[in-house]
């Protein structure tokens, strides 16, 4: 608090500031987190705020910053899903008509519908997906499936490649998920998960979380041996990670 107290100078009101308003960013759930934060003399505890322009804390004059950090932990969980919420709330509607546009590793293409075709061929940079038997209502499940199939051919080729770069002997199951808060998952049984809108990245990124689940088989935790492990798969592993931080929540659109 900045109130004056028995025996404390009180600066004139016009030197006194009432609200600060500033940015600060903090790690949540395996992601980057950037938020606003506002403090005011009249505010007596921490509170969080989570609606369409992000996350929002408003705080005391004199509340520390680990205070709202640990605040801001305890409630990791529940601000990552807002956040979340509000960007799918964002995301622009798919019309899956010509013309719309997709990503496969990082490669633009766009779609197109052949009225009298069947199947989904990858032609230069168009999709074309028949839609004599399905229909244009049954397009998004077509281009889903054949994402699904490039996504889990992908990647039981990238798992296999840094298997072996690691000597682990046997190869590891894998398996695609879809969870919008998590990439990748390395089972202590073994499994690998990993999501399939990884497969839209460059190959660099979609890399690097390979080769992090892959490093797991090792060690099953974040210690310095697990990264000096994945540092030998991906020396540059940092960088991917930050670039995957920074631009991963646009692959979340589909
Ligand atoms: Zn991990």
């Amino acid at each position: 608090m900045n109130r004056a107290k028995p025996g404390q100078l009180d600066l004139p009101l016009r030197f006194r500031q009432e609200q600060a308003v500033g940015r600060a960013h903090l790690a949540l759930e395996g992601r980057l987190v950037s938020y606003t934060i506002k403090r005011s003399v009249r505010r007596r505890a921490i509170s969080i705020l989570v609606d369409e322009e992000g996350l929002r804390v408003g705080a005391p004059w004199d509340a520390s910053q680990t205070a709202i950090e640990r605040l801001l932990r305890t409630h990791g969980e529940w601000v990552v899903r807002k956040l979340e919420e509000w960007q799918v709330r964002r995301t622009p509607a798919r019309h899956w008509i010509d013309g719309e546009p997709l990503m496969l590793l990082g490669e633009p293409f766009t779609l197109k519908l052949v009225p009298e075709g069947t199947g989904v061929k990858l032609q230069g940079p168009e999709l074309l997906v028949g839609t004599a038997q399905c229909g244009a209502a049954g397009v998004s499940r077509l281009v889903h499936e054949w994402l699904h199939a490039q996504a889990l051919a992908c990647f039981k080729e990238r798992v296999e490649h840094y298997r072996r770069l690691l000597g682990v002997d046997a190869s590891p199951e894998v398996h695609l998920s879809s969870a919008r808060t998590r990439w990748g998952s390395c089972h202590s049984s073994g499994r690998i998960h990993l999501n399939w809108r990884l497969i839209q990245m460059p190959v660099r990124l979609v890399d690097y979380v390979v080769a992090h689940e892959v490093a797991h088989l090792l060690e099953m935790n974040h210690s310095q041996r697990f990264w000096r492990t994945v540092g030998s798969l991906v020396p540059d592993y940092a960088a991917r990670r930050k670039a995957l931080r920074r631009e991963g929540h646009q692959y979340l659109l589909i």
